[in-house]
């Protein structure tokens, strides 16, 4: 038996959530069996347990987007018993049992080995949005941006994916500006390396097609007005990196900031990027995130506490990471 997060549909179509005693022959097939040490809550593990949005396919579901341990069976050759490893991605936690668990079964193809230098604790307090973020630097360089170019904006910037992407951006010697609701949050974002912060009101409402050119580049955890506006602030030749919805889905802009200024926005997804790429920005996110940095940025909890989370998360009111230690 193994303690797991149970998401189960309720008599009158509601949602539970239960700390839950499971066996391990309930567990989805997968040539792989993983000793869950930690695993997260990120965004879209917040809207699962909380059913405020449609993610997770089937119930009975185990939630959590990503998890490391350590392998206990393995029936693919890649892996086996002790391995370290992690998983974050391809409908875990969605469509296939996830980490909230003890214990998972996946497919031997989503693992990543565990980078060396990272502790499963530290890899969960990266975990997706850590993940993503890189994602989002790795989509800047790849279009050519460079710390000579200007300052880069992030949005959300006390969110999981903003907060690692500020680490991220100014150890790699940019100028970063964060844009954040939360601006009594000074201290810690220019610890993590922000050098001016933007109140997010300034950019969350209905703005100008063009506006004046602000930034080289962003990255947006945001979506709506808010991407719209950036959008519509980064300079002639910028880029913005897209990857969340934090504010809502739409995005209400005009083609004015690609056809005039030739801005690229450039979409990013973490859950079906490829191994190539998974093991890339893994090995980066080892190398260039420094253990204070991430511990600074990191609440720890245990399973039973991850629901009320889930909620103060979807109200904005988590900072940084919350790592999620199963045997707690
Ligand atoms: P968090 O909840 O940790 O952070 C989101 C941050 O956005 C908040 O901390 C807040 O920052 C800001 N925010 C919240 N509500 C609003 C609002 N109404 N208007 C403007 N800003 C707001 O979430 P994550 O960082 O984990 O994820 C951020 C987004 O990225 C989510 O939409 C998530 O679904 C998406 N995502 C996408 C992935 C992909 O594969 N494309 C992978 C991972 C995440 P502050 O208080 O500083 O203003």
């Amino acid at each position: 038996m193994f303690k797991a997060l149970l998401l189960t549909k309720t008599d009158d179509a509601g949602l539970a959530a239960n700390l839950s005693e499971l066996d391990e022959s309930q567990l989805p097939a997968g040539e792989v069996l993983v000793q869950v040490a930690h695993s997260t809550l990120n965004y879209k593990d917040a809207l699962a347990i909380t059913g405020k949005a449609p993610v997770v396919r089937s119930y009975p579901m185990v939630p959590g987007i990503d998890f490391a341990g350590t392998v206990l069976e393995s029936s693919d050759v890649r892996y086996k018993k002790g391995d370290a490893v992690l998983l974050n991605g391809w409908g875990v936690g969605e469509a296939h049992w996830g980490g909230l668990a003890q214990k998972a079964r996946v497919k031997a193809d989503w693992l990543v080995p565990l980078p060396a230098g990272l502790s499963t604790e530290q890899a969960m307090a990266i975990g997706t949005a850590g993940y993503t973020a890189m994602l989002c630097v790795m989509r800047l360089q790849a279009h050519g941006v460079t710390p000579d170019q200007g300052p880069v904006l992030v949005t959300g910037a006390n969110g999981g994916v903003g907060s690692i992407a500020i680490a991220l951006l100014s150890r790699l010697g940019f100028t970063v500006h964060a844009s954040t609701g939360r601006l009594n949050e000074v201290e810690h974002l220019k610890t993590l390396g922000a050098s001016e912060l933007v109140d997010r009101s300034t950019l969350n409402a209905p703005g100008k097609p063009l506006q004046k050119e602000r930034w080289a580049a962003a990255v947006d955890s945001v979506g709506s007005h808010t991407l719209a506006n950036v959008c519509a602030s980064v300079r002639y030749g910028g880029v913005v990196a897209a990857c969340g919805l934090a504010q809502g889905m739409d995005f209400p802009a005009t083609v004015a900031p690609f056809i005039l200024r030739g801005v690229t926005l450039a979409g990013v997804d973490s859950v079906m990027s490829p191994y190539a790429r998974r093991v890339e920005a893994w090995g980066r996110l080892a190398s260039e995130l420094p253990a204070d940095v991430l511990a600074g940025n990191t609440a720890v909890m245990g399973l039973a506490g991850v629901a009320k989370a889930a909620v103060r998360l979807l109200e904005g009111q988590v900072r940084g990471r919350v790592v999620v230690d199963v045997n707690r």
